[in-house]
């Protein structure tokens, strides 16, 4: 059986995360003791000069490396208490990744890339294509749906790519610059739509390097040197319309 939802409000939660790389000798602290937390519904911005641990937070939040001290906890369970095998189910039903350059397959139409990862779970491949479909309608593609990743512009490949993270029932979404490849105007419809996904429950972290993208978020994270500098709610964020 299923667990049973956890409450609102620990969709995810770093506690004193700390991540150093190298050696003694050699030691980059990349990130020291960051706490933060992330509830469905919200779209939160991380900021913060290059080599301020942006990254770092976003690959320690999916499960993709493990931090060198402190907790994460995906929807109230503690990864460091999950197998291996726990962790990637993780990955594969409940976190969607998004990044910069896309990493759309290019052999695959938009509507294979985006069922895909319910096929690599084992649902049956007329499910995966019928409830990939939902998602490319939802992010307004569904008449680019045979078309190839070439055969789109840059922001229906981030579209795309979107569609993907969010397709089926993933409720975590991590997102290293959705829009860094952009214009700005293609920059702010990636925001709306992260923010419409936050709307349907989603929970969404987002490092930008731009002010007024973050402004569309709900609240704003200040990375420097690995620490968390401020953190800012918005009275409200933009407009999602
Ligand atoms: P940002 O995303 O804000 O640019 P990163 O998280 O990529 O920052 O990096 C934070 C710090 O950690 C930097 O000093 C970077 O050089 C270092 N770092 C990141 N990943 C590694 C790694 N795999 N090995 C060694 N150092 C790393």
């Amino acid at each position: 059986m299923p667990e049973a939802r956890p409450p609102a409000g620990h969709l995810l939660e770093l506690r004193r995360v700390s991540k150093r790389y190298g050696t003694a000798a050699a030691e980059v602290h990349a990130l020291r003791e960051v706490d933060l937390s992330l509830e469905a519904g919200t779209l939160v911005a991380v900021m913060g000069p290059s080599g301020s641990g942006k990254s770092t937070l976003l690959t320690i939040a999916g499960s993709l490396e493990a931090p060198s001290g402190g907790e994460v906890l995906v929807e109230g369970r503690a990864l460091s208490s999950m197998s291996r095998n726990a962790k990637a189910a993780l990955r594969r039903r409940t976190i969607g990744f998004v990044f910069q350059d896309y990493n759309l397959l290019p052999g695959l139409s938009a509507a294979e890339n985006v069922s895909l990862p319910l096929e690599l779970d084992g649902v049956p491949a007329r499910r995966a294509r019928a409830v990939g479909m939902e998602s490319l309608e939802r992010l307004g593609l569904a008449a680019r749906a045979a078309h190839f990743p070439d055969e789109l512009s840059g922001g229906e490949r981030q579209r795309v790519a979107i569609a993907r993270a969010v397709v089926g029932e993933r409720r975590l979404l991590l997102a290293d610059e959705p829009s860094g490849a952009l214009d700005s105007e293609n920059g702010q419809a990636v925001m709306r739509l992260l923010l419409d996904a936050c709307a349907r429950g989603v929970g969404a972290l987002v490092v930008t390097h731009d002010e007024h993208l973050a402004s569309f978020a709900h609240r704003v994270v200040r990375l420097k040197d690995g620490r968390v500098e401020s953190e800012s709610v918005l009275s409200h964020a933009k407009d999602a319309s």
